[in-house]
């Protein structure tokens, strides 16, 4: 059952085009919403459930919060997940690209955080999972415009910097 503040918040955003574009990409991919969440930027709880083939996902509202239901959408929808820094760049272009081919949505800042989100999953996989850089897939590499040297170099960097810092991302 769905709670009235999310329902008269859906209603609103139907208004606009996304909540219909999402609506229809979760038909072609075959999942479904297991709960919506009123768009905020600042928070970090949006979700994909691969088994269920479900997702938690913002109510659309901008082009950002259509980027980001695709991206859950996009978790689904590809399949090397082997480490983060793949699924999140898996799930990154196939946003893009259907935003882009599909409805004609692009944002150039989202590129770019989508980039910095992707590099700091790679960087958390060779400190952290034992990746080796000479395995990072070289396609990534070309679209994060860094050679693995650099790569290498930035966890480094990250690693001094985070000494004292456990925080790992999940
Ligand atoms: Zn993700």
């Amino acid at each position: 059952m769905m709670n009235p503040f999310t329902k008269a918040k859906l209603a609103k955003a139907s208004k606009l085009p996304y909540l219909g574009w999402v609506r229809e990409q979760l038909s072609e991919t075959n999942s479904a919403v297991r709960r919506w969440i009123e768009w905020d930027p600042d928070l970090d709880v949006y979700e994909a459930f691969y088994d269920a083939r479900q997702v938690t996902i913002p109510i659309p509202v901008c082009d950002w919060s259509f980027l980001v239901c695709l991206h859950e959408i996009g978790h689904i929808s590809t399949g090397d997940r082997r480490y983060s820094y793949l699924a999140e760049y898996n799930a990154e272009t196939w946003a893009m690209r259907r935003a882009q081919q599909r409805y004609a949505v692009w944002n150039d800042d989202y590129l770019l955080d989508s980039k910095a989100y992707v590099h700091h999953h790679l960087v958390q996989n060779i400190l952290y999972s034992s990746l080796e850089v000479g395995k990072v897939k070289h396609h990534v590499l070309d679209w994060l415009g860094i050679s693995a040297e650099q790569v290498l170099e930035d966890a480094r960097q990250y690693s001094i910097t985070e000494q004292d810092n456990n925080l790992i991302l999940r």
